[in-house]
């Protein structure tokens, strides 16, 4: 990233000069990267600030472009606050939004969504994987669904880009949302996939002005935030199945002794979930308690990173069927590239002993 802010400083949409060409060919470098890792086409690729503002854009763009056609919207309970709050101000708008519950495992029931499914239903959002339990929903399944009735089909996939296979043509995608920061790119940078054929999907711009990105989203692009994007997803492709084999062992190797302590639940589906994500509760410890028992030994935090400020209880959590206290008495483990198995024994060991100690409190 670093020659993009300081030699080739260029305006990727300066087209007249050498600076300008420069930046281009780099912005130019991240669109096949990412079209490539989806299997879209680069020009379908649209940058944004991030994945909220990629969701905001396919899910406001959408209503506004096709509320001719009908102004109902289907989406998830378990969905990223980025979704959902997009679909509840187009609810104050007169749109109808129907969330779908999930199961105990937090996967949508595919009879349930085709149930939901009305004629003037125009969208259908569901993410690739959940941000707090890590679960995986089926996308090939919901996307055959979606394009059986002619309704677009967008997912967030801002926990699944490089960390699992995504395939825009096989899984019937229409709108993808994208971010860098959580594969290990820079904050501030995302993009969202937009369908140019079979359908070709038509989206109102959120953000006016001198006509980039094909008119739907205007604004300079971030050339260095742009370059670092490509490189992370780069980095993460090539390395994906043997960096999800070694996450898969680690996750194992920290459930394996903490599976055996009493009152404990896996949250999320036991093998549909992302590699490095191991999502807890425990009964009969106090969420607060355990939260500073946990602070000593790792980063810790209520909530998700988006809302630790806030203190109700996990709404993914919730959705599970699990009750207000046993929400606050859970724990998501994200396992990364740059942890090692002796860290994962260290914090197993602490965190056991965390626990006991509280239960017998
Ligand atoms: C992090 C995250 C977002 C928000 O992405 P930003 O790039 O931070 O705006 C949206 N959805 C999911 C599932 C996420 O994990």
């Amino acid at each position: 990233m670093i020659p993009y802010f300081t030699e080739h400083f260029g305006n990727p949409s300066s087209i007249n000069h050498q600076y300008g060409w420069e930046a281009e060919a780099a912005v130019k470098q991240t669109r096949s990267i990412l079209a490539k890792a989806i299997n879209a086409s680069p020009e379908e690729i649209i940058f944004t600030s991030g994945a909220t503002e990629a969701n905001n854009l396919a899910i406001k763009g959408v209503s506004e472009a096709y509320f001719q056609k009908g102004q109902h919207i289907i989406t998830v309970a378990t969905e990223h606050n980025a979704v959902l709050d997009p679909c509840k101000y187009l609810e104050t708008l007169g749109f109808e939004i129907t969330i779908l519950p999930v199961q105990k495992d937090g996967l949508i029931n595919l009879d349930e969504l085709e149930k939901a499914i009305r004629p003037d239903t125009i969208l259908v959002s569901v993410m690739a994987a959940n941000n707090e339990i890590g679960v995986i929903q089926p996308l090939a399944e919901i996307g055959k669904i979606c394009h059986e009735h002619d309704i677009i089909f967008h997912t967030d996939a801002a926990q699944a880009i490089g960390k699992i296979p995504l395939n825009v043509q096989t899984f019937q995608i229409d709108l993808m949302s994208l971010t860098a920061h959580k594969v290990y790119g820079p904050k501030g940078i995302g993009a969202l996939y937009v369908r140019r054929r079979n359908p070709r999907v038509k989206l109102a711009a959120q953000q006016h002005g001198g006509g980039h990105e094909r008119g739907m989203r205007s604004g300079t692009l971030y050339t260095p935030q742009i370059v670092g994007f490509g490189k992370a997803v780069e980095i993460a492709l090539a390395e994906q199945k043997q960096e999800n084999r070694r996450l898969t062992q680690l996750r194992n190797k920290l459930w394996e002794p903490l599976s055996k302590i009493e009152g404990i639940h896996l949250n999320g589906h036991p093998t549909q979930r992302l590699p490095g994500n191991l999502n807890i509760s425990i009964e009969g410890v106090d969420g607060a308690a355990l939260l500073l028992g946990l602070q000593s030994i790792m980063a810790v935090s209520s909530g998700s990173a988006c809302s630790s400020t806030t203190t109700a209880p996990s709404h993914v959590l919730t959705a599970l069927g699990h009750s207000e206290k046993l929400a606050y008495a859970s724990i998501r483990f994200g396992i990364g590239r740059f942890n090692t198995a002796e860290e994962i024994d260290t914090v197993a060991q602490q965190v056991i002993s965390t626990i006991k100690s509280l239960q017998r409190m």
